[in-house]
């Protein structure tokens, strides 16, 4: 093993003082978090009904600066429900990156719509404007209509999804503006970016709505949750369909369209709410960690991912860009074998079976990364 792999483990093990397995991301509770639990279980109130569910909503909806936020059983049902709302239906394109986690696209799928791969800027690992803007003049005109269509066979495009790759906020501005022009709705996926602002605002609030996740190996986690940010009339929409579209009366059953059983249970938001308590003193150590890293490589053949300008990020998974394949090969192999865990970037969505004859533009800078990125352990002490 090469000195410099070695120093990394030893850089890892210094900072979890532990001779153990380090994992990519595990979960800390270091606050309320049995405390609010307890109160769910003292109460009975565990399921769907409970004052957790409302003060999570409220906590997070007041700290992203978002209007409104609608809790959900997980990041993907939110994405799937936000996208409907965005009017997304079946035959319908929607463009997205193909860097991403696999849910964004499986969300985008089950309104039966088709995602459209975009290429990603370097810099952020996000959904690129410049790219977007020059597939959608190569292949799409707007109608009379003010609506959005492929060029050669008329397909809507109805929505696109930039995701805040590992907490580092896309290009908002350059997307918000694209999205504007060509009339198509801008839903972010921001299941990994809570904490994380661009220019002051917080990710998820820039399109006509946004999804979080709370997933284990999140930021934060309710064990598994997600949520929606919204205005009052989309969140209003997004509470009656997550809660089976059932109408409120006194006694009566009456679901008045095709609702979904999405709701967060009251025993989940308890933890979220005990965990959004510590969210800022998580990221401050993140940060930190981050920081050992960047030092690290600073100055050596690999590129720590940092946040982009007049971003405040927060995070959640650190990354390293490394030369080629072969050094990558390299981390990965001394790293894991050594029980310190790290892993490659996910496969590019269009590698996967049920996407592979999605539409797409040039993916040179997602196939680049894809060779190359590397996850860190990001936990923190
Ligand atoms: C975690 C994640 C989601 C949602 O995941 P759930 O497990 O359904 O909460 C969606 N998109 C991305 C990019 C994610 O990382």
């Amino acid at each position: 093993m090469s000195d410099v792999w070695q120093q990394l483990v030893e850089l890892v093990r210094d900072y979890y003082h532990t001779k153990d397995f380090i994992p990519l991301h595990a979960p800390v509770f270091n606050g309320k978090e049995q405390d609010y639990v307890a109160q769910t279980i003292d109460s009975t109130f565990v399921s769907s009904v409970g004052t957790f569910v409302d003060r999570f909503e409220d906590d997070i909806a007041t700290y992203a600066g978002s209007p409104k936020a609608v809790a959900t059983v997980n990041g993907t049902a939110a994405l799937h429900i936000a996208l409907k709302l965005a009017g997304v239906e079946t035959g319908d394109l929607v463009i997205t990156q193909p860097l991403t986690f696999v849910a964004t696209c499986n969300a985008i799928a089950y309104c039966g719509a088709e995602p459209v791969f975009v290429d990603v800027d370097l810099g952020t690992l996000g959904l690129s404007a410049q790219a977007m803007e020059q597939w959608l003049s190569n292949h799409a005109k707007l109608g009379a209509d003010a609506v959005c269509r492929t060029k050669k066979d008329g397909k809507v495009i109805r929505a696109c999804v930039p995701m805040h790759t590992f907490g580092h906020p896309a290009e908002l501005d350059g997307l918000c503006k694209v999205s504007q022009r060509w009339n198509i709705a801008l839903v972010e996926d921001a299941a990994e970016s809570l904490g994380s602002f661009y220019k002051g605002q917080h990710t998820g609030t820039f399109g006509v709505s946004g999804t979080l996740s709370f997933n284990g190996n999140k930021i934060i986690t309710t064990g598994g949750g997600g949520m929606i940010l919204a205005n009052e009339a989309t969140a209003a929409r997004a509470k009656h369909l997550t809660t089976t579209a059932k109408k409120a009366h006194t006694y009566e059953y009456i679901h008045d369209e095709l609702g979904y059983n999405y709701r967060m249970p009251n025993l989940n938001a308890a933890l979220g709410c005990a965990q959004l308590e510590q969210l800022e003193a998580f990221i401050s150590a993140k940060r930190a960690l981050a920081d050992n890293y960047k030092s690290f490589f600073q100055g050596s053949s690999m590129q720590f991912i940092t946040e982009p300008p007049e971003c405040r990020s927060n995070y959640w998974l650190n990354g390293v860009i490394c030369e080629d394949k072969k050094q990558r090969d390299e981390l990965l192999e001394s790293t894991n074998s050594r029980g310190v865990m790290t892993r490659p970037i996910w496969a590019l969505m269009n590698h996967l079976p049920m996407y592979q004859n999605c539409r797409r533009g040039d993916l040179a800078n997602a196939k680049w990364l894809e060779e190359r990125v590397v996850n860190l352990p990001s936990s923190f002490k």
